[in-house]
């Protein structure tokens, strides 16, 4: 266990590669749009048919390069990285039908910030991390449970110290078909983590003995959310005992809801320019779509929206960068772009005709994965009780 997690021990800045400052973001800018042009195109990494295809989409091979490229050192942590963050995120609504970019946000997130955050920066689990090459899994949400209420976990440590033990079942986790290790909230009965009540996270490796792993197929993206049955897994580290690690998750979800913001907004705005392009060139009754007030105006209503949520977004980035997002705006950011990227999506499958209701259009596609942002990361729902507690 030489990559064992060390708790609460604060990380140094290891993005001294990424470059800073304005001229850095520009790079930083230039290196990006060469990974997405260099790996778009029939049979690329950002291929949007292999995301859809009905193959495993190609996470691990996309990790790995987007890793070797630098681009997760680059937005993990330091001086400039939430941009680069937003950039990386921004540039994958546009590519491969915004598919990759679920895989990547969930590695950026879980496995760069949450798990590498918990590691040693020198550890080799640490560089495989942020190279790409090794990937984790946050897995919380049960079948037989509410996802939202996690004092309900079916899921838990048994053991002794020295030998401990889970057992449960949990789904939808995302990244969890491709990844290696997971991250596994579970009930601690008998506070054998800390002596403390309340759930512990711990760590597992996929290919650990009772662990097995198959995808789950929703409505949105293929094969890169899983089902994880454990029986009896002997637990690798707790990098976060009970009442430490609600605490821990709870940072780490005004994070991902911040970024999931940022993905829905610039997911939005990749849909509707592609809507309002589409009602340019097409006609009807001998004219453009867009001879119609009617659609302008929708357009135009869709466009305020999309700026207002992208806008509140990165007000929630900037507030994370001077040291804290409000738990309560991070969830009305995400609550509200979710909500507008459904609303375009609805609106370009209609502008589109039978075009967008094609599987693989961009607005078809746009509204299957709505659906799963608005669940992912806590559900509307969720991020309304949240706003009231602020
Ligand atoms: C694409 C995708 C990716 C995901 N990735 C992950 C992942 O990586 N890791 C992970 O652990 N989970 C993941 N999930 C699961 C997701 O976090 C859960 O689906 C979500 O938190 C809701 O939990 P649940 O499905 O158990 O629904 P439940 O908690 O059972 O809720 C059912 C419904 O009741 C509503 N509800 C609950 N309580 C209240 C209340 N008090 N008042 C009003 N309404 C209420 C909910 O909002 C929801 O609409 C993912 C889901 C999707 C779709």
């Amino acid at each position: 266990m030489t990559d064992a997690p060390a708790q609460g021990a604060p990380a140094p800045d290891t993005s001294s590669r990424a470059p800073r400052g304005e001229s850095g973001q520009h790079a930083h800018r230039a290196l990006l749009d060469a990974f997405v042009a260099q790996h778009s195109g029939p049979g690329g990494l950002l291929d949007a048919a292999r995301w859809e295809a009905p193959e495993r989409p190609p996470v691990r091979e996309l990790l790995a390069a987007a890793g070797g490229a630098g681009l997760f050192r680059a937005a993990w942590r330091g001086d400039g990285a939430l941009a680069r963050a937003v950039a990386l995120h921004t540039a994958l609504a546009r590519a491969g039908n915004g598919a990759p970019g679920a895989a990547v946000l969930t590695h950026l997130e879980v496995s760069a910030r949450l798990l590498g955050g918990l590691l040693p920066d020198d550890s080799a689990l640490h560089t495989r991390l942020l190279d790409g090459t090794s990937t984790a899994s946050l897995a919380v949400t049960e079948p037989g449970a509410p996802g939202s209420d996690l004092s309900c976990l079916h899921t838990e440590v048994r053991g002794k110290e020295g030998d401990v033990r889970v057992s449960g079942e949990k789904w939808f986790i995302s990244n969890a078909p491709h990844a290696d290790l997971m991250l596994v909230l579970a009930a601690d009965p008998d506070r054998l983590t800390s002596g403390r009540a309340g759930p512990a996270l711990l760590l597992v490796d996929a290919d650990a003995p009772g662990v097995r792993t198959e995808p789950v197929e929703g409505c949105g993206h293929h094969g890169l959310t899983g089902r994880v049955t454990l029986d009896d897994v002997r637990v690798r580290s707790v990098p976060a005992p009970a009442g430490q690690a609600m605490l821990l998750l709870g940072r780490h979800w005004i994070h991902e809801r911040v970024m999931l913001a940022v993905r829905m907004a610039a997911l939005a705005d990749a849909v509707l320019e592609h809507a309002a392009e589409g009602a340019r060139t097409r006609h009807t009754f001998g004219a453009p779509l867009t001879a119609n007030q009617h659609v302008r105006f929708t357009l135009a209503a869709l466009r305020a929206e999309t700026e207002e949520a992208r806008a509140a977004a990165l007000q929630a980035v900037r507030l994370l960068e001077s040291g804290g997002c409000p738990a309560g705006y991070a969830a009305a950011c995400k609550y509200r772009a979710a909500e507008v990227l459904r609303r375009v999506a609805d609106e370009a499958v209609q502008l589109a005709g039978a075009d967008g209701y094609v599987r693989g259009h961009p607005a078809e596609r746009a509204l299957r994965d709505a659906e799963g942002l608005a669940l992912a990361g806590g559900t509307d729902e969720l991020m309304l009780m949240q706003i009231e507690r602020g």
